[in-house]
């Protein structure tokens, strides 16, 4: 196994790994660690380029220090990535070459699932370190994340609701929700509990199947849900989905949904902001997955009371930044960049690090 450390200006360690017997190419990018040791899931692509893999690595990294900052899950930010086929290049030797190469980390680096990756891979890990989370609960661990990402949603729309609405009850609202996955099936039956009125799409008719029988939600095609009159849009499928074409059709005065990426550039936070959309910024409203995974972390193990209570935090999460965007006058996706920003300049003073601007040298990507 050959490991070496690539100097990436802004991050406090970069490492690409090779070995030959078992085929693993593989970079861990450590991002920052003023709040703790780095968590994030590591990605199986098959990337055409090395470039390629390393960006990917890079921009995801940072990604989980914005996100774990404002979660307030005392970690700091990492990613992992494999080169490869995750349908055909899997082998149970391949998981335990990268533990190996996890370890070399001593825990700086923390792992858990992420794209290409399921629990049989974390499992295999395992064997070789236990810096990996995520793992069935059967075994201790925190199991599906995708019912704490679902709850995380429900507290965003509540304090969303709250402040653009000016109602605490959710009861009669319409809300439509693109994409009735594991998040977007959980959401649709915790907002049906709070007696919203649900118009779905998905392009699985499964699920808009379910929905409809056993929710009373309407069905629409899913190119008619950004034109659905509402008050709130939840996107909970595909990245990128506010963008110049969507945003005029939008007929809602909340977006808050549990997509990653949904600002299709960052301007996109501020059309929304012009037309008096709310928009709960992605990476605050979908914490509570990786919430729940950081509770694995902690003294005692992981501790599901624990962590349900941390991921309804994402309320409070959520009001701060809405009340600084007021203040400032400024997107609430760049308040919540103002916010994480905050929490890291204080945590450094806090330890007598020397201030650092860990966003100067990527510009601001999620
Ligand atoms: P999933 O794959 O289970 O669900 C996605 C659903 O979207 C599927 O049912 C799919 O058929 C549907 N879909 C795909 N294209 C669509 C389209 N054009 N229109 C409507 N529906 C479409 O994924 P998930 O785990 O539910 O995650 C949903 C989103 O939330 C993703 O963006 C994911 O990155 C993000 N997210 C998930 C978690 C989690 O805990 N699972 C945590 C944080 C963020």
């Amino acid at each position: 196994m050959e490991i070496r450390e690539l100097k990436v200006p802004g991050y406090e360690e970069v490492y690409r790994c090779s070995d030959r017997r078992t085929g693993l190419l593989s970079f861990i990018a450590v991002h920052d660690t003023t709040l703790g040791p780095a968590l994030g899931g590591c990605r199986m692509w098959h990337f055409t380029a090395e470039e390629d893999a390393i960006a990917d690595v890079l921009r995801l990294a940072k990604g989980m220090t914005y996100k774990s900052a404002v979660a307030k899950t005392g970690l700091g930010g990492g990613k992992a990535v494999i080169v490869g086929d995750p349908k055909t290049q899997k082998s149970p030797e391949l998981f335990r070459a990268m533990g190996r190469f996890i370890h070399t980390l001593g825990g700086r680096y923390l792992t858990a699932e992420d794209v290409g990756t399921n629990v049989e891979d974390m499992h295999n890990m395992r064997r070789e370190t236990p810096y990996v989370a995520g793992h069935s609960v059967d075994k201790g661990g925190s199991g599906d994340p995708s019912p704490f990402t679902a709850l995380g949603v429900l507290m965003g729309v509540q304090a969303t609701v709250e402040t653009r609405l000016g109602r605490k009850d959710l009861a009669g609202l319409t809300v439509a929700i693109q994409g009735l996955g594991n998040v977007g099936m959980f959401l649709a039956r915790h907002l049906k509990d709070a007696g919203c009125k649900l118009v779905v799409t998905d392009t699985n008719a499964e699920r808009v199947q379910i929905a409809v029988k056993e929710l009373g939600a309407k069905a629409v095609a899913h190119t008619d849900i950004y034109g659905v009159e509402c008050d709130v849009f939840s996107p909970n499928a595909l990245g990128a989905i506010l963008n110049d074409r969507t945003i005029p059709q939008l007929k809602c005065k909340v977006v808050a949904g549990g997509a990653n990426n949904q600002l299709a550039e960052d301007r996109h936070g501020s059309a929304l902001m012009d037309r008096e959309i709310l928009y709960a910024p992605d990476f605050v409203i979908n914490a509570g997955g990786i919430i729940n995974v950081s509770v694995e972390f902690a003294m005692g193990g992981y501790d599901e009371a624990a962590s349900t209570k941390r991921v309804r935090n994402i309320y409070n999460a959520l009001n701060d930044i809405y009340k600084t965007s007021a203040e400032k006058a400024i997107p609430t996706s760049e308040a919540a960049v103002v916010l994480a920003e905050k929490i890291l300049a204080d945590a450094r003073k806090a330890k007598g690090l020397p201030a650092r601007n860990v966003w100067a040298n990527q510009g601001v990507e999620r």
